[in-house]
């Protein structure tokens, strides 16, 4: 097992994978249909192919799209999540999942726990996620971190910008030693050099609504677009993964979130990219 981080020219390139999952939603049906409509905006002509970091996108080969996975509604989707992104890690390739619910982190981080030991996960949202159930449901887009902590699929969870904790998960956050940087108390890049493997698990609603009001939990008070790039662009350690979940097109407005979805892609495969 490698003790230091694997260099990001040591890996392989970034891939694309839709997972178009929201069974596990407790509000609002909706981002099982985000993946095609990130896909266009990310390529969209409103804008050209460089990231602000410098890398051009519009090279062929700079990165892979694996389509998007066929799923059910019940568990086993679970199962044919955690088996294609491990298929993909396998083959020495970045996934970077489009969801899909939040719920779909947790068979994603499984995949990548076995193989990435020392795993510490960069988690941009409004919500905690740790709840040990919700509405009786321990799959619930509520709960993924509560399981991947659990099962120690992570050995480090930083949260940044959460705004909506309770008892319960402020208990839970405790007992699992996540590292939680609330909305107010941002900034935080200075929290990001971290020197070991890095996942980036992004949930859309992390950012104020009036920014990007396509989520199924619009909780006021977030991070503007360029806080969220000024958190990204400030990680400096190899990104061997990341997923953007919760954008949920039936609560768009002009197409605006899904704009700011294509635009926080680019700037993660940006940074996973070598220069
Ligand atoms: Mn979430
Ligand atoms: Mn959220």
């Amino acid at each position: 097992m490698p003790t230091q981080p694997p260099k990001s020219s040591d890996l392989g390139i970034p891939v694309l994978l839709g997972i178009p999952f929201d069974a596990h939603s407790s509000y609002l049906r909706g981002p099982a249909l985000a993946p095609p409509l990130i896909r266009e905006a990310l390529h969209c002509d409103a804008s050209n192919s460089w990231t602000e970091t410098g890398v051009h996108l519009g090279v062929p080969g700079t990165f892979a799209d694996a389509g998007d996975l066929t799923l059910t509604e019940d568990l086993s989707a679970f199962e044919v999540i955690e088996k294609r992104v491990g298929e993909l890690l396998d083959k020495g390739q970045r996934v970077v999942s489009l969801g899909g619910d939040h719920s779909i982190t947790y068979p994603i981080v499984r995949a990548f726990g076995k193989r990435f030991p020392g795993l510490t996960i960069v988690h941009f949202d409004a919500h905690p996620d740790l709840y040990d159930e919700f509405e009786g449901n321990r799959y619930s887009h509520a709960c993924p971190f509560a399981r991947i902590m659990e099962e120690a699929c992570a050995k480090r969870l930083i949260q940044l910008g959460i705004r909506t904790m309770n008892q319960h998960q402020r208990e839970q956050a405790a007992r699992f030693g996540v590292e939680v940087v609330e909305m107010r108390n941002l900034p935080a890049v200075e929290r990001l050099n971290l020197n070991v493997p890095v996942y980036i698990s992004f949930d859309v609603d992390v950012l104020d609504p009036a920014f990007a009001p396509g989520v199924s939990h619009r909780e006021p008070g977030g991070m503007s677009v360029r806080e969220a790039i000024a958190h990204l662009h400030a990680i400096t350690d190899t990104i061997v993964g990341a997923d953007l979940v919760e954008y949920n097109p039936r609560q768009d407005v002009s197409q605006l979130t899904a704009t700011v979805c294509g635009k926080l892609l680019k700037e993660i495969l940006g940074k996973m990219i070598a220069r």
